[in-house]
């Protein structure tokens, strides 16, 4: 069961496209009409770069507005169609996509439709080809799969069978148990696409937001299993339509892809109970700790950062110049080193975080998850924790329950803190902005990897452009990560992208009991807070029929607050930016499950205005 991908799902001229598949380590390509006519090369010399590349030409697609057409459209169809089988036999392609008719000439009479595939089965055969024909979602009379199953049982023909398409099945909310009604000899081929879920027509949706499985809202997994439960063992191929992928990097699709293939049908084997390929996605815990990355000329200004914001040194590292500052449940490790991954990375992207620490429940699994993904493995300053590759080069560091209990104690020598507070239950979650090329990327190694789900997406507006965010999280919570992608240059999350020199974690959010006790324990300590319009604590004190007290506790702290459908809340206050390129959140949640996305435009909008007044970038 081989992976392939449509060279419609990559960027640039056929050459690259092909490239690019085999790069990534493809068996096969499904050949687009419109890419092979666009090519100069000739059939011939398209299947020697196949050879070359090591590439099974598994379908050659689409063939479109065939059935059901008057004449001299069905003769010309029918002429076409053999042309298509010539440049087949060239291209050693056996199996070809047929597509159902969206022709306002094409009769919706079943003998016709029939009749014409038994024909065109007859041609096919000549030329050792068999057609698969697929359902489009938005096709004029046949737009269902199990219309196209019951057409396929009438034609009866051994080169005439179904192709299934999960984009047309899912946007069509058909049942993926229909799929058992299907022999496998009939099955074709099959492609693969999520998609997020969008209320638009079904032909738009389809050429513009198809994406990779695991980054989308499909249940694919079910759909895969369906098809695997039959008996199907032929190549899984995807076929994506994407503006960001047109515009993306083909490498980085293609890698993408096939990691997104491996994940889907490890997790359809489990589905149905087969042996599984890798691991299981890793379950996390929490996140232990993050990791700063700190310029030497820095240290003074960050550590009085910190301690404002309520955290203390309680440890230095036994061997590196590293120190370890916490507050209650969550640690920060602080990397002075001057030679090393740190060192390099604040190099490159001035003090920030580098890293994270999660607690996993089985580490070696994860780890041999993420090899079995093409993960990368990093080299860290903290050789007792194995690291994966994250978002900007960043680190992912992975430590079982055991390592993260002694951990500390074993990798630092401890120090009691004078001056420490511990109000601090949790590190709540973290906002990392991703470049837009890389934003459905990044979504797919966290699901890939991690036992994680989705939330809606949500758009966020800046004063200067819209950001769409994407929040990934486990089941209890105990997890949280968002992803932040824009277009617009000037607006915070490019500005933090360019200041910072690619993307990065931008700001970390504590979970406190108790926000406003927080927030005045921070007062004293001097931290600078963002502060918060009068005009918001007004609407808000409406909105949510906030007495004088908690309205004023508001008010005094510059806090903000949200409240969910069940009542539940979730108040929030932040930090001013260091130099620019991260602060902190404080958060209160009751039960809450978001992150206050309506109040992220008032917090855009308060940082805006610390915005340098000429601005070099
Ligand atoms: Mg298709
Ligand atoms: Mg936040």
């Amino acid at each position: 069961m081989i992976n392939a991908i449509a060279t419609v799902s990559l960027s640039g001229t056929l050459e690259d496209k092909l490239l690019a598949a085999a790069g990534a380590g493809f068996a096969g390509v499904e050949i687009f009409d419109t890419d092979f006519l666009a090519s100069p090369l000739s059939a011939r010399e398209v299947r020697a770069l196949l050879d070359e590349l090591g590439l099974d030409c598994v379908l050659y697609q689409p063939l479109r507005d065939f059935e059901g057409l008057p004449d001299p459209h069905r003769a010309r169809a029918f002429a076409r169609a053999r042309q298509k089988f010539e440049v087949m036999r060239e291209l050693r392609c056996d199996r070809i996509l047929l597509c159902s008719s969206c022709s306002p000439l094409a009769s919706p009479d079943r003998a016709r439709i029939v009749a014409d595939f038994r024909e065109l089965a007859d041609v096919a055969a000549e030329y050792g080809v068999t057609v698969g024909y697929e359902a489009l979602a938005w096709g004029l009379h046949v737009y269902d799969h199990r219309q196209v199953w019951e057409i396929v049982r009438e034609v009866d023909h051994p080169n005439f069978g179904i192709l299934l398409d999960s984009f047309h099945s899912l946007a069509r909310g058909i049942p993926s148990e229909s799929i058992r009604q299907i022999t496998p000899d009939k099955l074709v081929f099959v492609q693969l696409a999520d998609a997020p879920l969008l209320d638009m027509g079904h032909l738009y949706w389809s050429r513009h937001f198809r994406n990779l499985p695991g980054q989308g809202n499909f249940d694919l997994t079910g759909y895969v299993a369906e098809i695997l439960r039959i008996g199907y063992n032929g190549p899984l191929s995807l076929e994506i339509f994407n503006d960001r992928f047109r515009a993306n990097s083909a490498p980085m699709v293609a890698r993408d892809g096939v990691r997104a293939l491996d994940a889907l049908r490890d997790a359809a084997f489990r589905a149905i109970g087969r042996p599984a390929t890798m691991p299981a996605r890793a379950a996390i815990d929490r996140i232990e700790f993050v990791e700063f990355a700190v310029l030497d000329g820095d240290r003074a200004e960050l550590t009085a950062m910190l301690h404002a914001a309520g955290f203390a040194c309680v440890g230095r590292h036994r061997s590196k110049a590293v120190e370890l500052w916490r507050n209650g449940a969550a640690n920060f490790v602080l990397n002075f080193a001057e030679e090393g991954f740190a060192a390099a990375y604040g190099l490159t992207h001035g003090t920030a975080i580098c890293a994270i620490g999660l607690v996993v429940a089985d580490g070696a699994a994860t780890m041999a998850r993420a090899d079995a993904l093409g993960i990368e493995r990093q080299a860290s300053d903290l050789p007792a924790m194995p690291a994966l590759r994250g978002v900007a080069g960043s680190l992912v560091y992975v430590l079982d329950r055991e390592a993260a209990r002694t951990i500390w104690a074993d990798e630092f020598v401890l120090e009691p803190a004078a001056d420490l507070l511990r109000d601090v239950v949790a590190i709540d979650h973290l906002a990392a902005a991703v470049s837009n090329d890389e934003f459905l990327s990044w979504q797919l190694y966290w699901r890939a990897l991690f036992d994680v789900d989705v939330q809606t997406p949500q758009d966020v507006i800046d004063p200067n452009g819209l950001v769409q965010s994407q929040a990934v999280q486990n089941k209890s919570g105990t997890f949280r990560l968002t992803l932040n992608s824009t277009d617009a240059r000037e607006a915070l999350s490019s500005r933090f992208l360019s200041q910072s020199f690619g993307a990065g974690f931008q700001h970390l959010a504590l979970r406190v009991r108790d926000l406003a006790s927080a927030a005045g324990l921070r007062e004293t300590r001097g931290m600078e807070r963002l502060p918060v319009p009068a005009n918001y604590q007004d609407d808000v004190a409406a909105r949510f029929g906030l007495d004088p007290t908690a309205s004023a506790e508001l008010r005094d702290h510059d806090l903000l607050i949200d409240e969910d459908g069940a009542g539940r809340r979730y108040r929030q206050f932040y930090s001013r930016a260091f130099h620019r390129t991260f602060f902190f959140e404080f958060v209160e949640r009751d039960g809450y499950e978001g992150y206050g996305a309506p109040n992220a435009q008032i917090r855009l909008a308060a940082q805006s205005r610390f915005r340098p007044a000429t601005s070099a970038n």
